[in-house]
């Protein structure tokens, strides 16, 4: 899980839309987007789409946003916002498309909920908060139609509703919404009826699209935005990186102006496990290798498990700069957050795993190991400093043990 931080200042250099540039042309003049908000000509925002578009911190950090209590990736402040260009510029960039804000929303229920809330205002009356310009009624009905279409979660559950109860509550219908709820996937029979007021013809609607729904998910358009099914583009093998991009070298200059010019090749590939497009670069893969007391323990987890220990998987793993920042996870063995700690104290009494690491790697959510310069200096520092004092966290708890003689 990515940690808060400052936004970046102001002086921060302009971002251009990471898009084709036909589909923003496009986005722009309609005018119910360019009546929103556009982040792209906000100053605050710019700053920080630049930073994801250049890969200095990952697309699903959280930002907390200016004079408002609200934290969020950017993805979830597009869909908070109703800024649909946004919400494609972050998914083209391989934002976690369920990821949960503070709340436990994912994108897509913040913009149901968001077309729902505003539902309770008379149109007349709006906007009736600050943040709601005229139209985000229907800019966050874009919003939600993107996600899902991008095969966002259809069926979470938060607080009893789904997003299928949610648009069912709603006075005013939104049946196109609806239909392709259910079309994706949405099942009628999670979260509570109560207080969902249908009549007859409602109601016999409902059960007409659901009976008439394929039996498969429409199949995901490419998050490229080439208009092609996945399938049929990033998902049969890598693609050149768009030139108009960022370069994933971290320059802030674009890919054409930069390392296209000194012949060195990226490509975008798809990431069958995150179902993202990432950039990669071609000739020079990086191997980050995993610290001995990680290795140990994912051994240590293995071997309760009875599955076979590739040495060559463990060691290495391929990644590349910016990738690096991607790649910080957990390797999935130590995502077991049951077998985690039983391995850790029994390699922890054997002194097979040193005390401190065992102590606070229980407690981070990404791959403790020498970064050297792969990833930016000043997220590795982040991490570092995090990590360190859980690590002196545990040595002050020895310390005092000792001290009380236990
Ligand atoms: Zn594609
Ligand atoms: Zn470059």
């Amino acid at each position: 899980m990515p940690t808060t931080r400052r936004a970046p200042s102001m002086s921060a250099s302009k971002c251009p839309p990471q898009l084709p540039r036909t589909l923003l042309r496009e986005l722009l003049r309609d005018p119910v987007v360019a009546g929103g908000h556009i982040s792209f000509s906000q100053s605050e925002y710019d700053g920080l789409r630049g930073e994801v578009a250049i890969r200095a911190q990952p697309v699903d950090h959280i930002w907390p946003l200016g004079g408002m209590a609200y934290q969020g990736t950017l993805l979830q402040i597009a869909a908070t916002m109703g800024d649909l260009p946004l919400a494609y510029e972050m998914i083209r960039l391989g934002a976690n498309i369920n990821a949960t804000d503070q709340f436990g929303r994912t994108p897509l229920f913040i913009a149901v909920q968001a077309i729902t809330t505003l539902d309770l205002f008379p149109e007349e009356h709006q906007p009736p908060v600050p943040n709601i310009l005229p139209g985000m009624g229907p800019r966050s009905k874009m919003v939600a139609s993107l996600l899902i279409e991008q095969h966002a979660d259809v069926n979470v559950i938060l607080n009893n509703e789904t997003c299928l109860t949610l648009t069912m509550r709603a006075k005013v219908k939104q049946w196109d919404l609806i239909e392709l709820l259910i079309t994706h996937g949405a099942r009628e029979d999670l979260g509570t009826r109560n207080g969902v007021v249908q009549c007859a013809e409602e109601k016999e609607r409902i059960s007409e699209l659901l009976r008439m729904r394929p039996k498969k998910r429409p199949p995901r358009l490419c998050p490229c935005f080439s208009r092609r099914l996945l399938a049929d583009c990033h998902g049969k093998g890598p693609r050149p990186f768009p030139y108009h991009f960022f370069c994933p070298c971290q320059s802030r200059s674009v890919y054409a102006k930069c390392c296209k010019k000194r012949k060195v090749s990226w490509r975008d590939v798809w990431n069958e496990e995150r179902r993202i497009i990432e950039p990669w670069r071609k000739e020079m893969p990086i191997y980050l290798p995993l610290s001995q007391d990680a290795t140990n323990i994912i051994s240590g987890i293995r071997r309760v498990y009875g599955t076979p220990i590739p040495v060559t998987e463990m060691v290495r793993r391929r990644t590349d700069v910016p990738l690096a920042v991607t790649q910080l996870g957990l390797p999935p063995e130590m995502e077991d957050r049951v077998m985690l700690p039983l391995c850790l104290c029994t390699l922890m009494r054997s002194e097979s795993v040193d005390r401190a690491f065992g102590f606070a790697v229980a407690k981070v959510v990404w791959h403790v190991r020498p970064l050297g310069r792969k990833v930016p200096k000043k997220y590795a520092a982040g991490l570092a400093r995090a990590f360190n004092k859980h690590v002196d966290d545990e040595v002050r708890i020895l310390v005092w043990c000792s001290l009380q003689g236990l």
